[in-house]
Parts: C-alpha cells; structure tokens; sequence
C-alpha cells in the first residue's frame, strides 16, 4: 500500500482542499464571544425558576424548569427511548446497551470545549437543559426514577452498562457520588456495571479512589484532543477553558493505578487537526500502560465553536479505526505500521490475508467504548448517530452488514481481493 486515498471520494467526505484528512491548520476554532452578563451562569432558568414536573424534554419555546443533579440527570435520545421516557426509532438499531447519565445543573459546564455543544459560550443562546450534544438533544429525568425503572429489570435489562458523565462544575463531584448511591442503592453493579467519564479538571485521586470504592468498573478520561498542542486550542487557553493536558494525564494515571488494567482508558476525537500517526501513538501509549481508547469521527456539532468545519473525511476515520483496533485487540504495534509525510498511516505492517479477515469482522468499525454483555471487544456504548448522519455512518452501533463493509473497504481504498 502507498496511499489510501480512495479516487472517487463522494462530496462532503473530504477535508479542506479536497485532502483526504483534517490538517491541523484547517481545523482552528472560532474565538468564543463573552455572553452578556445578564445571562451568565444559568440567570434565566434561576430567575424564573419554574418547578420541574417529571420527565422535562428539550424544548425552546418554553422556559426551562430548574433542574438540579444529584436529583435530575440528563440522558441521551437513545437512552430515553430504550428507557421507555420518549417514544421514537432509531436507524436499523432497536436500543442501545448503554444508559448515559450526565449530570445538569442551570450553570451548566463552565468549560468552553470548541466542538462541544455543552460548551459555556452559549449560554445567552441556550440554557443548559435544553442544548444538543453529540448531535442529540439530552432529556432530563428525575434520577430516582431512573433508577427505579432499571431495577424492575435487573440483569435482563436492556442496558450492559451503566455511564455518568461528569460536566465541569463545582458541585460535579460530590453529586456524582449522590447519583452513584442512588443507583447502587436499587440496581446491582454485578447486574449493571458502572463506568464514570470524568472530569480530571475538577478531581483529585482521593475522588477516583472514592468512585472505584463504591463499585465503578470502569473510569474513562475524556481526553478528546490527541496532542497537547490541540489540547490547549480547544480545550484550554485557545478558548478561554480551564482543562490542561498534564492535570488529565495525572488522573488517567491515577485511574490506572486504581481501577488497574483494562479498567481505564481514554476518549479521543479523530480529525480535529492531529496526524494519523500522533493518534496511533497515543493509542499505543494508552495500550501499553493497560488500557484502551475510545475513538469518535469529528463531527461540527451545531452551535459550537467548531462548527463550520469540515467533517472527518470518511477515509482517514476508517484507516485509524482499523489501526486502533489492530493496536487494541490485535497485538499489533504503531512501530511496526508505515506512514506518509502527511502521517497518514501508509501500511498497517500485516500481511493483506490478516488484514481481509479483521476487516470482513467489522467490530474495528462498530462504536468503540466500554464493554458491555456481548465480548470485550464490543462496546455497550453504541452511541447511535452520536458522530455522524445514518447516512454516512462513521462509527457503527450495530454489527456492519456486506453492504456496510463494501463501503467501509472502498472508504479504506482496500477493495476485496478476488482469490
Ligand atoms: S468539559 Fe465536557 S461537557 Fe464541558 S464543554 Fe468540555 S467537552 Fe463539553
């Protein structure tokens, strides 16, 4: 192999300049404006503050009660629909294995993320409750009948797993241990287990010690950005947010030491401006202190600071899900893989005949996550759509059928060789 670079890539699938890849200098941010003060830190929803009455779907014609965690928590349109709260379907998936909880509060997060939809930027635009995140909207439920309607199930639940995601807050801490007690109090973690996504800007050790104790499974740092060049353009400086690259990798390190091998890992965006091979590396790195990544397809959230950005061209996602995956579950190694001046991976160093059989698997290409019931290898956390339109699925929450996979093979520029 020279270059992946499929000839006929459709339109839209393709990065600045026609490039088959995100290049750091096509993926800056735009400045975050301030919001006037009159409507920082959640004023309007405080100001009016209109009583909850249950279940509160997004809506932006109506003022938005206030909701606070440990009491409320906001879960994911799919979850909600697998929960039975919200009727709806889904694109050839029936449910989804993962119940994602995250916490809410009228402030919403005070950190200012580039892609993310959750971001502080825009709260004179749309107050917390009621903003979409990963291309969804995020109900809001009262978390005791969360729980209550879970337990009624118990292990033959729909749900493998279980994940709270923590914001950037003060009180984030704290109230995660509340929404852990209440969950544990009805619903077994041997039945459902727990995964937290933390928020390593507000932690200390004695906190992941502490959510490890109360029988989390699985703790998972959002470091999202590749390098730590990127780290501060989007999370960081570059865009007035508090996160830094060393305070994640001391609680990702923490998280090793305490929940220990295979039970920590990393999130990772794809195409915000990284190489190919800085990715892999990172990979590489997670794999070799004990645990793994979990990848997501760049995606121009709708309101944020990222949003006029092109896409992850389809061909760059496929090529470094098929490394991360090779790296992950396979034994293969970044050293042992060639890559262009560009960094774009050139050769996965692996006989075509072993590359053919992972490919036609198709799990390298499923969402990736914490696992769930089915195999180590297959997350629970199936985030329908959560990186890309049905129509051209980036990471698939369901196994990719041989339609799926031709297109996954032409994106990759790998067609099937005829025996
Ligand atoms: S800390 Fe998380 S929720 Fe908050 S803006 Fe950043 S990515 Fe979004």
């Amino acid at each position: 192999m020279t270059c992946l670079k499929p000839e006929n890539a459709a339109p839209g699938e393709t990065g600045k300049g026609g490039r088959d890849f995100n290049a750091f200098q096509d993926m800056a941010p735009r400045a975050p404006e301030e919001a006037p003060r009159e409507t920082r830190n959640g004023a309007r929803v405080k100001t009016n503050d209109v009583a909850p009455e249950g279940v509160y779907k997004p809506n932006y014609n109506i003022l938005t009660p206030h909701m606070r965690s440990p009491d409320y928590v906001q879960m994911s349109t799919a979850a909600a629909i697998t929960l039975g709260i919200m009727q709806g379907r889904m694109h050839r998936c029936a449910c989804t294995r993962c119940l994602n909880l995250l916490l809410t509060y009228p402030e919403g997060c005070r950190a200012n993320c580039a892609y993310c939809g959750l971001a502080r930027h825009r709260e004179h635009e749309r107050d917390y409750a009621d903003r979409n995140f990963i291309r969804v909207d995020w109900p809001a439920v009262p978390m005791a009948q969360v729980a209550d309607i879970v337990a009624k199930d118990g292990a033959k639940s729909p749900f493998h797993r279980m994940c709270i995601s923590m914001i950037t807050h003060p009180r984030s801490d704290e109230d995660t241990v509340q929404v852990l007690k209440t969950w544990t109090d009805r619903v077994s973690p041997d039945d459902i287990p727990i995964s937290i996504l933390s928020n390593p800007t507000t932690m200390t050790r004695d906190d992941v010690k502490r959510l490890h104790e109360m029988g989390s499974d699985i703790f998972t740092v959002a470091l999202d950005a590749a390098t730590p060049d990127l780290f501060d353009r989007t999370r960081g400086k570059g865009v007035q947010s508090p996160h830094s690259w060393k305070k994640y990798w001391e609680i990702l390190e923490d998280a090793k030491d305490i929940f220990g091998p295979q039970k920590f890992g990393a999130h990772i965006i794809v195409g915000m401006g990284e190489t190919e091979h800085d990715i892999l590396t990172l990979v590489q790195r997670l794999v070799d202190m004990g645990g793994h990544s979990h990848m997501f397809c760049f995606f121009p959230e709708k309101g944020s600071l990222m949003d006029h950005l092109p896409a992850t061209p389809r061909d760059q996602w496929r090529r470094v899900q098929l490394g991360r995956y090779l790296i992950d579950y396979c034994g293969a190694r970044v050293d042992q893989m060639t890559f262009d001046e560009e960094g774009r991976v050139s050769d996965f160093g692996l006989p075509r005949a072993e590359l053919d059989t992972v490919i036609d698997a198709g799990i390298a290409f499923r969402t990736s996550g914490c696992p769930g019931k089915f195999a180590e290898d297959i997350s629970a956390c199936d985030r329908p759509y959560g990186d890309s339109p049905p129509s051209n699925i980036a990471s698939f929450p369901f196994q990719p059928n041989g339609h799926d996979l031709r297109k996954i093979r032409g994106q990759l520029g790998m067609p099937k060789v005829k025996a």
